[in-house]
């Protein structure tokens, strides 16, 4: 939950805009979501005191959800063909990481990974199930696992 709000954060600066408290509640709301949501199902439950939040400024800042990639939007809508969102699936993706110093393999899964994974694959049209990356890195001097002896040329 806090690394959404982090994220959402630092997309706004970007944007020029501000992390106000209706987008904070407003992405509350949608992180508490089991399932599918659309504008109309989350408004009663944005409120900030006494007050709700008016429809146009949610609709936005559902579109500013979905840039910072945060949220999804389905493409057939819901039944009544009003936009329709979900959290992106949490599939614990893994990534490889491979030394080619001590041809070491290691793998590794990371969210922000996963973020900047679904944001190329919305990009350049690819399946994100498909996806697999490879990070070919070279240990710090010393760094290599000690285990490992890297062999002398
Ligand atoms: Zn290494």
């Amino acid at each position: 939950m806090k690394e959404e709000h982090e994220l959402f954060h630092a997309f706004l600066i970007q944007q020029g805009q501000r992390f106000t408290a209706v987008r904070q509640k407003i992405l509350d709301v949608v992180l508490q979501s089991s399932g599918p949501f659309t504008a109309q199902s989350l408004l009663p439950h944005i409120r900030i005191g006494n007050s709700g939040v008016d429809r146009a400024s949610l609709y936005r800042n559902l579109k500013l959800l979905k840039q910072a990639g945060l949220i999804e939007e389905l493409p057939e809508g819901d039944p009544s063909g009003a936009k329709c969102f979900i959290l992106p699936r949490r599939t614990g993706r893994k990534y490889v990481l491979f030394c080619p110093g001590c041809h070491s393999e290691e793998s590794f899964s990371d969210e922000q990974f996963d973020h900047a994974v679904l944001h190329l694959c919305r990009r350049f049209h690819l399946n994100p199930d498909s996806v697999l990356v490879k990070v070919e890195a070279r240990h710090l001097r010393d760094g290599h696992p000690a285990e490992k002896e890297e062999t002398p040329q």
